[in-house]
């Protein structure tokens, strides 16, 4: 457990000596970074900012790296993907606040908008601050993500790393093939059916994958259910996505692309993946029968559930 979910480590190699150390190093790297990055622990970076209302904090370089490749997305999604957040989350009874009994007032959800946007945090060297009031910051979208490459790029420091795949709740990197003739094969989960998979994703050498769900965690109010994932322009809980699962070159982009493509759904997001050839994305609409909208660099790796080859739309 770390980073509040599974973590799991796959090495093939032939004996026990060779399995030690990787798992030593993952670890040791989940656990700093949950260290650093954990909105939850008092003493993380993130949370001292989140105490320190529009004063000065110093960030150690790990804050900084992540809070820099938000901005990224954050610019590439038009503003869906903002890690501040972090006051609708809460409203809505995420991040460790109470489920609310009644859906938030409009003036919560005013009051709770006023006090989001990535543009009012500033970090000049190791400083960062709010110039706002009553802002906070939650790295869940993306500190997974960015977990699993810190440990990807320390086991392949080794000098002939074995085939690894990294999985961090969902947030997965591999380096090397499974076997001789067969990449690593991840299942793609359906979000109808927590027992069945929608197919199987190929994920070629060093690529990396990620999904967001509104099954993993929502709250139900009058009987509706609500997803964790919030939508800054609204202020609420992103509808019309069940699942999206993002291929990419790294696994902070997938984890990012995912949380930002779920509040896209399939055309938006698809433009979003525009610039970026060898990224692509499966979007399941949270509706039935299922529909499996896909993007051409995902089509290449993935082979659907037989029973579902009749429900795929390929996105141009
Ligand atoms: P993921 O499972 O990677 O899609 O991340 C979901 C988590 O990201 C939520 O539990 C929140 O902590 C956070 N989050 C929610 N909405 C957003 C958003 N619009 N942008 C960035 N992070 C978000
Ligand atoms: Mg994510």
């Amino acid at each position: 457990m770390t980073m509040g979910t599974f973590a799991s480590l796959t090495v093939v190699a032939t004996g026990h000596a060779s399995l030690d150390d990787p798992a030593d190093t993952a670890r040791r790297v989940f656990d700093a970074l949950n260290s650093a990055l954990s909105a939850y622990l008092p003493d993380s970076d993130i949370a001292r900012l989140n105490r320190a209302g529009t004063n000065t904090v110093t960030l150690g370089p790990a804050a900084r790296a992540v809070i820099e490749v938000c901005r990224e997305y954050h610019a590439l999604s038009h503003g869906a993907f903002d890690p501040t957040v972090m006051p609708l989350v809460r409203l809505w009874g995420f991040s460790g606040a109470p489920a609310p009994r009644n859906l938030p007032t409009p003036d919560a959800i005013a009051d709770a908008r006023a006090r989001t946007g990535l543009a009012h945090l500033e970090v000049i060297g190791t400083d960062a601050r709010f110039d706002r009031d009553g802002m906070s910051i939650d790295l869940g979208g993306i500190a997974k993500g960015y977990a699993v490459d810190r440990v990807y790029e320390e086991l392949l420091r080794a000098a002939a790393p074995p085939p690894i795949l990294i999985n961090l709740g969902g947030n997965i990197r591999c380096h090397g093939a499974r076997g001789k003739r067969h990449a690593w094969r991840i299942g793609v989960r359906n979000p109808f059916d927590h027992e069945a998979i929608v197919g199987v994703l190929e994920l070629p050498d060093g690529m990396a994958t990620a999904t967001s769900g509104n099954y993993e965690r929502f709250v139900t109010i009058d009987g509706k259910r609500y997803s964790h994932i919030i939508d800054p322009t609204t202020g609420f809980p992103s509808t019309g996505m069940a699942g999206v699962t993002v291929l990419s070159v790294t696994a902070t982009e997938a984890d990012a692309l995912s949380t930002s493509l779920f509040i896209a759904g399939p055309e938006a997001g698809a433009r979003m993946l525009a610039d970026r050839p060898r990224c692509g994305a499966i979007f399941i609409p949270d509706r039935q029968p299922i529909e499996l909208w896909i993007t051409p660099a995902f089509d290449r790796r993935f082979t659907p559930a037989p029973a579902l080859a009749s429900h795929l739309h390929p996105i141009r």
